[in-house]
């Protein structure tokens, strides 16, 4: 089976060189650009599988490479970044990044974030059909087909609404979900842009999915950004 390529544009040569090895060592072939300028290039001649984006590049914005890379290509875009600031991680989601993860982050939660966006866009370029095999995780199965929740086996009851937003939420498993995204997938393009009513919505999710909704297993929250649901445990 062919390797999956990943592209990494980072500065910081110690960061660069920690994310190649790990990924090197779980047979991605890796590709490193030092710039903006230098990782557009290789975009376009390398078409990579995975582009991993720090922010805070020297020459050109990260934001600036995101907005150029999405006029010719889908290629999954995860943001690494430094940077703390909800805000700025929004942004970069709705310029069309896949993701993002925060520096410092772990070997596990940089492979975790790869799968995931790696599975999502396999998935939008294969399936032809409209089945989507059902989501799981733990002791959740997600029957896409059926419009069926189950916890250890038992149904768990969701309003049509309830449903749309943890059915979308477990189609993009594993990746972050922002709350403007949420909201126009299923109330529409002309949603409110208030999120009181999904926030709303989500605490009677997790009361009904979570044992303990305060420290949930299934559906997370990222301050300020929007929810991120388990990671599809199915290969
Ligand atoms: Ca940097």
């Amino acid at each position: 089976m062919p390797k999956f390529s990943v592209l990494i544009i980072e500065d910081e040569k110690n960061i660069q060189t920690f994310m190649e090895k790990i990924l090197k060592r779980h047979d991605y072939r890796v590709i490193c650009a030092d710039n903006g300028t230098q990782g557009l290039e290789l975009i376009r001649s390398q078409c990579p599988d995975i582009i991993l984006l720090d922010l805070g590049l020297p020459d050109i914005d990260g934001d600036h490479v995101i907005q150029e890379v999405r006029t010719w290509t889908s290629t999954p875009i995860i943001v690494i970044s430094a940077r703390t600031a909800e805000k700025e991680k929004v942004a970069s989601l709705d310029l069309g990044a896949d993701d993002y993860i925060t520096k410092p982050f772990g070997t596990s939660e940089l492979l975790a974030r790869i799968r995931a966006s790696l599975r999502h866009s396999n998935r939008l370029r294969t399936d032809n059909t409209f089945y989507i095999r059902p989501y799981r995780h733990g002791e959740m199965i997600l029957d896409f087909s059926k419009r069926r929740l189950t916890i250890h086996g038992s149904e768990i009851h969701l309003t049509p609404i309830e449903y749309k937003i943890v059915a979308y939420l477990a189609q993009n498993s594993g990746k972050v979900i922002t709350y403007a995204s949420i909201l126009s997938n299923v109330w529409g393009p002309y949603a409110d842009n208030d999120n009181k009513i999904l926030r709303v919505n989500m605490a009677n999710i997790r009361r009904k999915i979570e044992i303990d909704p305060a420290q949930p297993n299934y559906i997370f929250t990222e301050v300020g950004v929007g929810y991120r649901m388990a990671e599809d445990e199915e290969e």
